[in-house]
This record gives structure tokens, sequence and C-alpha cells, in this order.
């Protein structure tokens, strides 16, 4: 688990220099999560798409929209949406 989340990090500073190389860090932070059965937190699940591994940054590889309480992230990358109910906030 605390590799998978280092690799994460690794992923995301690496991006601006280089994005293969970024992708692959999160291709094997996905293979030990997958290998291990290990449970990733919800915020590190947002983190990354899981079609392409491209470690998302707002604005720059992923567009963040929340509407009626959803939180959509749509990967610019491969253009896949993925959608993510927000606890319901009184
Ligand atoms: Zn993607």
């Amino acid at each position: 688990m605390e590799c998978a989340i280092k690799l994460l990090d690794l992923a995301d500073k690496r991006w601006s220099s280089d994005p293969s190389l970024s992708r692959r860090y999160v291709e094997l932070a996905w293979r030990l999560k997958t290998k291990f059965n290990l449970r990733f937190s919800r915020e590190v699940k947002m983190h990354f798409c899981k079609r392409c591994f491209t470690i998302w940054r707002p604005g720059e590889t992923c567009r963040v929209r929340i509407r009626d309480g959803v939180l959509t992230v749509t990967c610019l990358n491969c253009n896949r949406v993925y959608r993510l109910p927000l606890p319901a906030k009184r």
C-alpha cells in the first residue's frame, strides 16, 4: 500500500518531464493493487485513469466538474468519464 502510493506520487512528479514514465508508475501501482488485493482509499482512486493510467491533474490531464452532488472527472487523454457521488452535506 505504501509503495503503491509512493509510485503514484512519483508519477505525479514525473508527469511534466516524462509522461510515458509517469504512466508506467501508475500502471505499476495499479498492478500492485490488483495483485495484493489492496484497497485504495477514495482519494487515491480519484488520482489517475484506470483505462490509460494517466495521472490526473485538474485542468491539465483531466477536467473536474461537480453537478448535483456528483463529482465528474473526464480524462482528457482517453476521454473516459468517471462519476463519483459526493457525500451529502447537511
Ligand atoms: Zn484515461
